[in-house]
C-alpha cells in the first residue's frame, strides 16, 4: 500500500541524504517535489498546503543536531509532519459504555461495510473477548442481510434472526432488546448503503441514530476513490455525525490520498484499516507505522532519534556540573526551554532530571505549547544579564518592565519566576547528592 508515493517521496529524500550542507533552495526544491507527490496522491490541497508550510517552518528554524546531515534532520521533520497529519494520537474502537454497546455502521454501498462489519466483529471477539451481536438493517436488499448472516458463520459470530417485513427502525431496536436480554456486551448494525449520497438514506441513518444512541458511528470508506472517500465522510459527519472513519481497499491503494486527508479534512479518526478481501484482514491504524510506510526511511528517522538522545545527554551532564557549584541561573533554565521546544517536547531534557517530574506536570497542566515556551524563552531575554543571575531583584517595576518588552503580563513573568525557583531548589538538592554521579547513574 502507498507505494506510488513512497517511492515519490524516497527520490526526492534519497537525493537530499546525501547532501552535507543544505541551502534553503535545497529545500525549497525539495519541498516543491513533496507538494507535487502529494498532489498527485490525491491528497486534499488544504492538507498539502498546511503539511508544508509547517515542514518548511521547522525545517528553517531547526538548529541541526550533530553527527546527522541536514537532509536527514529534513527527513526526520517530515516523517514527524506526516505522523501529526495521519493523527498522532493512534485510536482504537470505543467499547467503554455500557453493555450492550451500539455501533452504527455508515457508508455508500460497496464501499466494504458489511466486510468490515465482520471483520470488526470477529475482531472484538477474538482479541477483546467480546460477545457480540451483528444485525444487518439493510431492507431494499435481502442478499444483504444473507450476506451479513453467511460472514457471521464464517466468523463465529452471532446476528440477529432475520424476520421479514420490518423496518430498519424496527430490526435495530429488536437488536438492542436481544443484546440486553442476551447479554450481548456490542451491538453491531449495518445500515443500508446507496450508491450515492441521498436523504432517504441520511434520514434511516438518522432515525437508528436518535433509537439507539451509539456509542460510535463508524463510517467505512473505499480508500481507492480517495477524495471522494473524503466527501462522503464530510457528508455523513455533516448529517449523521460519526465518530471515526474506516478505511477498506487500503492494500490496493499505492496513492495514499484518502487516509492522509481525512484527518485534516473532517477532524475525525480513522479507526483501523481495510486491508484484503478475507475476514482476518483489518489493521488498527497507527500513524508511526504509516508514516514509516510511506516514507520507507525508519532508518534515518531513528538515526536522528538516537543523536537528539545524545545531545540532552550532552546539555544534562553540563548541567550536572552547575548543580555541583549549587548555581541554576535563569539562563540555564531558558537554554532548557530552548531545548525543549527543539526537541519538540516535554518529555525532553526536564524529564532526565530527578524531581522535575513535579514542575513538569505543572507545565502540563498549565496546557503548555511551543507557544508558551517560546513565551518563557522571550520574557527570560528581556531581563537583563544582572537580573537572570539574580532573580530576586525583580521588584514591581522591573516585572512590568519585562511584561512590556516581552509582551506578556506580569502574572507570567511571576509564574516563570516560580518556577525559576522550585528548579533552582531541586537542582541543589541534587547537587549536594553529589549530582554528577547521580545524573550519570540516572542515564545509564
Ligand atoms: P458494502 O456494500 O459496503 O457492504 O460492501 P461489501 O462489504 O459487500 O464489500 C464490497 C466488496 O469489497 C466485497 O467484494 C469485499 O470483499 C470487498 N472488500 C471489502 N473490504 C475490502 C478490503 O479492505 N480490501 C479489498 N481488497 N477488498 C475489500
Amino acid at each position: 500500500m502507498f507505494e506510488g508515493l513512497s517511492e515519490r517521496l524516497g527520490s526526492v529524500f534519497d537525493r537530499l541524504k546525501k547532501r552535507g550542507a543544505l541551502s534553503e533552495s535545497d529545500v525549497s526544491t525539495a519541498m516543491r517535489e513533496v507538494r507535487v507527490a502529494l498532489l498527485e496522491a490525491d491528497v486534499a490541497l488544504p492538507v498539502v498546503k498546511s503539511f508544508i508550510d509547517r515542514v518548511r517552518e521547522r525545517a528553517i528554524g531547526q538548529e541541526v543536531i550533530k553527527s546527522v546531515t541536514p537532509g536527514q534532520m529534513v527527513v526526520k521533520i517530515v516523517h514527524d509532519e506526516l505522523v501529526a497529519t495521519l493523527g498522532s494520537d493512534s485510536q482504537a474502537v470505543n467499547l467503554n459504555a455500557v453493555a450492550p454497546v451500539p455501533i452504527l455502521m455508515v457508508g455508500l454501498q460497496g464501499g466494504g461495510k458489511t466486510t468490515t462489519t465482520a471483520k470488526l466483529a470477529k475482531r472484538l471477539t477474538e482479541r477483546d473477548r467480546k460477545k457480540v451481536l451483528m444485525a444487518s438493517l439493510d431492507v431494499t436488499r435481502p442478499a444483504a442481510r444473507e450476506q451479513l448472516r453467511t460472514l457471521g458463520e464464517q466468523v463465529g459470530v452471532d446476528t440477529l434472526p432475520i424476520v421479514q417485513g420490518e423496518t430498519a427502525l424496527t430490526i435495530a431496536k429488536r437488536a438492542m432488546t436481544a443484546g440486553r436480554l442476551q447479554g450481548y456486551d456490542v451491538v453491531m448494525l449495518d445500515t443500508a448503503g446507496r450508491t450515492s449520497i441521498d436523504e432517504g438514506l441520511m434520514a434511516e441513518a438518522r432515525a437508528v441514530r436518535d433509537a439507539v444512541n451509539p456509542h460510535e458511528v463508524l463510517l467505512v470508506a473505499d480508500a481507492l476513490t480517495g477524495q471522494d472517500a473524503v466527501t462522503t465522510a464530510t457528508n455523513f459527519d455533516e448529517r449523521v455525525g460519526i465518530t471515526g472513519i474506516i478505511l477498506t481497499r487500503v492494500d490496493g491503494d499505492s496513492r495514499g490520498g484518502a487516509a492522509l486527508s481525512m484527518r485534516g479534512v473532517t477532524g475525525k479518526p480513522i479507526k483501523a484499516l481495510g486491508v484484503g478481501e478475507k475476514v482476518g484482514d483489518l489493521e488498527d491504524f497507527h500513524p508511526e507505522r504509516i508514516a514509516g510506510r510511506i516514507l520507507g526511511m525508519g532508518d534515518v528517522v531513528s538515526l536522528v532519534e538516537k543523536a537528539a538522545q545524545t545531545i540532552e545527554a550532552d546539555e544534562a551532564e553540563k548541567m550536572a556540573e552547575r548543580m555541583m557549584k549549587g548555581t541554576f541561573t535563569l539562563d540555564d533554565m531558558a537554554s532548557q526551554l530552548k531545548q525543549l521546544r527543539n526537541l519538540g517536547g516535554l518529555g525532553g531534557v526536564l524529564g532526565m532530571l530527578p524531581g522535575v517530574g513535579k514542575l513538569q506536570k505543572q507545565l502540563a497542566g498549565a496546557n503548555i505549547d511551543d507557544g508558551q515556551l517560546k513565551r518563557q524563552e522571550a520574557i527570560i531575554s528581556s531581563m537583563t544579564k544582572a537580573e537572570r543571575v539574580n532573580p530576586r531583584v525583580m521588584n514591581a517595576s522591573r516585572k512590568r518592565r519585562v511584561a512590556a518588552g516581552s509582551g506578556t503580563e506580569v502574572q507570567d513573568i511571576n509564574r516563570l519566576l516560580k518556577s525559576h525557583m522550585e528548579m533552582a531548589k531541586m537542582m541543589k538538592k541534587v547537587g549536594k547528592m553529589g549530582g554528577k554521579g547521580m545524573m550519570k547513574g540516572l542515564m545509564g
